[in-house]
C-alpha cells in the first residue's frame, strides 16, 4: 500500500473517530482533500484509494492538473473543489473547471462566477467564505455581511449556494478552535433561519479536524494528512 492511502485510511478512522466522539455520524463529514502543490500522480494515487473530492487554491495549478488528469485517466469522475483566493479576472476558468468554490467572498465574485458558468453544466455549489474573528488572511466576508450576501448569491441561476467557509487563525488550544467554529455555525443557523436552505459547512483542516467536526463541520479540507507538508519552493 502506498503512503497516500495508508494516510487516507488514517485521516478517514480520524474522522469516524470525532464523528462518534460528538454522537454524530461520518457519513456526516465529507472529506475533501486539498492537492495544491502536489502533481496529478498524488491525486491520481489518491484516487484509486477511493478518494473522489479534491481542492485546489491556485488556479493555474489546478487546471493543468485537472486538464491532464481528465485526459489520461478519463474513466475517473473526479469531483473538483476551488478554495483559493479568487481575483475577479479569473472566474471563468474557475466558473469552467470546479464543482464546488468554497472562497467565495464578494457578491461581484459570484455575479461572474453565475454568468460564466457554462449553460450545459449543472449550477456551481458555492460556500461563502467568512472572516470569522482572528482570521489571519485577509480572506473573507465579514460576520455581519453574511446574511445578506447569502441572500444575494442564493438568488443567482448559475450557482447553487450550500453554505459557509472559514480558516480561523491556527491555535492548537482546542477551546479556541471550537469557539471560532461555532461562529460559524451560528451564522449558517442565522442564514437558514432566514428560509435558505444550505447543507455544507466546510471547516477543519489537518490540525483542527477534531473542533470542527464537534462544532458540525460537513466537510473537512485536508491536505498535509494525506500528502505530506508541502514544499512552495519547487
Ligand atoms: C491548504 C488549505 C487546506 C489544507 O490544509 P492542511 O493544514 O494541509 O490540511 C484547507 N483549506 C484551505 C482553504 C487551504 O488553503
Amino acid at each position: 500500500m502506498s503512503l497516500i492511502s495508508d494516510n487516507l485510511q488514517a485521516v478517514r478512522a480520524d474522522i469516524r473517530r470525532a464523528a462518534l466522539d460528538c454522537g454524530r455520524s461520518e457519513q456526516q463529514v465529507r472529506l475533501l482533500a486539498v492537492s495544491k502543490t502536489f502533481g496529478a500522480d498524488a491525486v491520481l494515487e489518491a484516487a484509486h484509494a477511493g478518494q473522489v473530492a479534491f481542492g485546489e487554491n491556485y488556479l493555474q495549478e489546478a487546471v493543468d492538473k485537472i486538464t491532464f488528469i481528465r485526459q489520461s485517466a478519463p474513466e475517473l469522475d473526479l469531483e473538483w473543489h476551488f478554495i483559493g483566493p479568487i481575483q475577479s479576472n479569473k472566474t471563468r476558468p474557475i466558473a469552467e473547471h470546479f464543482a464546488w468554490v468554497h472562497s467565495v467572498d464578494r457578491e461581484k465574485i459570484a455575479q461572474r462566477l453565475s454568468e460564466q458558468r457554462p449553460a450545459d453544466m449543472p449550477p456551481l455549489n458555492i460556500c461563502l467564505q467568512i472572516n470569522i474573528s482572528g482570521e489571519s488572511t485577509k480572506s473573507g466576508a465579514l460576520p455581519e455581511d453574511a446574511v445578506s450576501l447569502a441572500k444575494r448569491i442564493h438568488a443567482l441561476p448559475g450557482l447553487r449556494l450550500r453554505g459557509l467557509m472559514a480558516v480561523p487563525e491556527p491555535t492548537n488550544d482546542e477551546q479556541q478552535q471550537r469557539a471560532a467554529f461555532r461562529q460559524l455555525k451560528q451564522l449558517n443557523d442565522e442564514i437558514v433561519a432566514q428560509g435558505i436552505v444550505l447543507d455544507t459547512l466546510s471547516m477543519g483542516m489537518s490540525s483542527d479536524l477534531h473542533a470542527a467536526i464537534a462544532e458540525g463541520s460537513t466537510m473537512v479540507r485536508i491536505g498535509t494528512a494525506i500528502f505530506g507538508k508541502r514544499d512552495y519552493a519547487k
